[in-house]
């Protein structure tokens, strides 16, 4: 459990990959471990390690934003703090219903960045229909941070779609988990991902490197509440996820390992736009790997499968979507059919290829 003799934290303990999982999973966990509360009544707890926790009846969330540079193709730091609080909920059948905001300021950050940070939150949030009710401010001294970090904590409530999604679910298999968990996955069910994967972190990462890869390519940030309603809708629903720190890669990964079950995946069914293809054929990143912050990947009964998908094609998040894989017993871990007609082990990244992207 101790991390002693190891050296100190290096960039990729924030990665969302191994190496940070290892650190959650020995250090941070065992200590802060809430499994045996009896007050208050912890329905998804801390070491479920899922997209949101569920105490009491209410979905609670948290995510601090540290991106570099804070203004890119698509979005910026206010934009990705409320996206990503606003998906960490609704992934998991939860009906968003506030945020709140915590921002740590640097000094010397000019004003009208601050502004123009805090009125891209605020169409965010009504993009999302999702108010900020709450926050703090800080101010820390030149250096601490680079401009500007951004918490958002965010509560939700179960969806009112969520029993008759998963009560569709349950007319085909047994489900367990009464949420969309990562745990929920069982052999035969579909893998259906919501759109095309890289743009965020190549979208990042060209801004802070001034790459120009011919086009411009822009970050996916979006909410994701209204599509993964519409999902809901359609029924069948078993897991929900977004694919950030880590990518579509490590949340396969997350899925197998926690449902206990292997994952096969078609690399040709996978979507990923021309610009990025490019970009990380330039430099050697796998696009899987790389993290986004408007997509979501859906765990469906089979037979549900066509209904989900179409429903979110309907949607403007999802018009992308496709269906990329499956779960099954025939295999360990997460096994890539790649589209050369060859397999390959689908590894979960040690650190992601692209940091401080989110
Ligand atoms: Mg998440």
């Amino acid at each position: 459990m101790s991390q002693e003799g190891k050296g100190p934290l290096t960039m990729s303990h924030g990665a969302g990959g191994a190496n940070m999982q290892k650190m959650i999973g020995d250090l941070i966990v065992p200590v802060l471990s809430n499994r045996r509360w009896r007050r208050p009544v912890i329905q998804v707890p801390l070491d479920a390690l899922d997209d949101s926790a569920v105490v009491d009846g209410i979905v609670f969330t948290t995510d601090s934003h540290t991106v570099r540079p804070i203004f890119f193709p698509g979005g910026d730091i206010g934009s990705l703090s409320v996206a990503g609080t606003v998906n960490d909920l609704s992934v998991v059948g939860a009906e968003p219903l506030a945020l709140s905001c915590g921002l740590v300021l640097e000094e010397g950050l000019a004003f009208e960045e601050l502004e123009r940070i805090l009125r891209s939150m605020a169409a965010t949030c009504k993009r999302a229909g999702v108010p900020v009710v709450t926050g703090d401010t800080k101010v820390v001294e030149r250096g601490a941070v680079q401009k500007i970090v951004v918490n958002t904590s965010g509560i939700g409530r179960r969806s009112p779609l969520l029993d008759r999604n998963l009560k569709e679910a349950r007319r085909h298999r047994k489900v367990g988990g009464n949420w969309l968990l990562d745990s929920n996955l069982r052999p035969g069910d579909a893998i259906i991902l919501s759109g095309a994967v890289g743009d965020h972190g190549i979208a990042v990462l060209s801004q802070r490197e001034g790459y120009g890869f011919g086009s411009v390519i822009k970050s996916d940030v979006a909410p994701l509440n209204m599509m993964v309603e519409a999902a809901l809708k359609a029924g069948g629903v078993v897991s929900g996820k977004d694919p950030t720190r880590g990518g579509l890669a490590n949340l396969l990964n997350e899925w197998a390992e926690k449902s206990k079950t292997g994952i096969v995946v078609e690399e040709g069914s996978v979507p990923v736009h021309d610009g990025v293809r490019t970009a990380c054929e330039m430099l050697g990143i796998d696009p899987l790997s790389i993290g986004n912050e408007g997509k979501a990947v859906f765990g469906v009964v089979r037979e549900r499968a066509e209904a989900v998908l179409r429903a979110l094609r309907r949607t403007k998040e999802g018009r992308e979507a496709a269906l990329i894989g499956e779960a099954t017993a025939s295999v360990k871990g997460v096994v890539l059919h790649t589209t050369v007609g060859g397999r390959r082990i689908l590894e979960q990244p040690a650190g992601d290829p692209i940091p401080r992207i989110c």
